[in-house]
């Protein structure tokens, strides 16, 4: 758990949970008008049924769903000339509506209690895959250490955390780092914005994955290059496999 150690995050989650369970009845943090179960995350049943899980059709390769009819595994355009270092993305719901919202709350406004709404949509989805014996440890999406200094956590690695304990598989959050924080790149092209990621992470020196399966863990994933990057350093590492699990995909 990086810098801080597990029981710094542990103290952290308890202290989020504390102050919510001041408000009792415990009401729903989406919508304010429904009871809702902390254990669940704080988001109530009404809110819950808004929720769309990634269904097939999805591009097998980079986990994007698409509209229509397709039977059979397809891959989309847009990996078709990509050249990416992890097997496959998959996403357990869609980023949109209450879980875009609660995402960027427990993100940005700290709102931690809802790791359990978001970490059982992770682990509703990603246990049958995971718990097949098949995959060896989880990776955490690394913060640069003045980001996660500044938002007190990172949020990939609460969920990695919480997808691990439930499936079984070891966390390692100190495989990679991220030595740059990357600015906004709007203005870049695809292939200089890709390069300026891929250069923000680096491996660890000295640690070695040779002939292991690993999972790459992040809350969403919209183009897939900062998970590629990632996914590039494990290989280098010399991870066998790597796959990536997301809670949510964005189009
Ligand atoms: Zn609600
Ligand atoms: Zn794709």
């Amino acid at each position: 758990m990086g810098r801080r150690g597990r029981g710094f995050h542990r103290r952290f989650l308890r202290w989020g949970e504390a102050a919510l369970a001041l408000a009792y009845p415990p009401i729903c943090q989406v919508c304010h008008e429904e009871r809702a179960v902390p254990r669940l995350g704080w988001v109530g049943p009404r809110c819950r049924r808004q929720v769309k899980p990634v269904r097939p059709p999805f591009c097998h390769r980079c986990g994007l769903p698409f509209d229509g009819v397709i039977t059979g595994p397809f891959e989309c355009g847009n990996c078709r000339d990509a050249d990416f270092s992890f097997e496959s993305v998959r996403a357990a719901v869609l980023a949109e509506g209450v879980v875009r919202q609660v995402l960027h709350r427990f993100k940005y406004d700290r709102a931690v209690w809802f790791r359990p709404f978001l970490g059982r949509l992770l682990v509703r989805a990603a246990r049958p895959g995971l718990s097949s014996g098949h995959w060896d440890l989880l990776v955490p999406v690394p913060l640069h250490p003045s980001r996660e200094r500044e938002r007190e956590f990172n949020q990939a690695e609460l969920l990695a955390r919480f997808l691990g304990s439930r499936v079984g598989l070891p966390v390692r959050a100190d495989l990679v780092e991220r030595i740059h924080e990357t600015p906004t790149q709007t203005h870049l092209g695809r292939e200089a914005r890709q390069e300026n990621v891929r250069r923000a992470f680096r491996a660890r020196p000295g640690c070695s994955l040779e002939g292991l399966s690993v999972v790459v863990v992040d809350d969403v994933l919209t183009t897939g290059s900062t998970t590629d990057a990632v996914a590039r350093q494990l290989r280098r590492l010399g991870a066998e496999r790597v796959c990536v699990w997301v809670v949510a995909r964005a189009r």
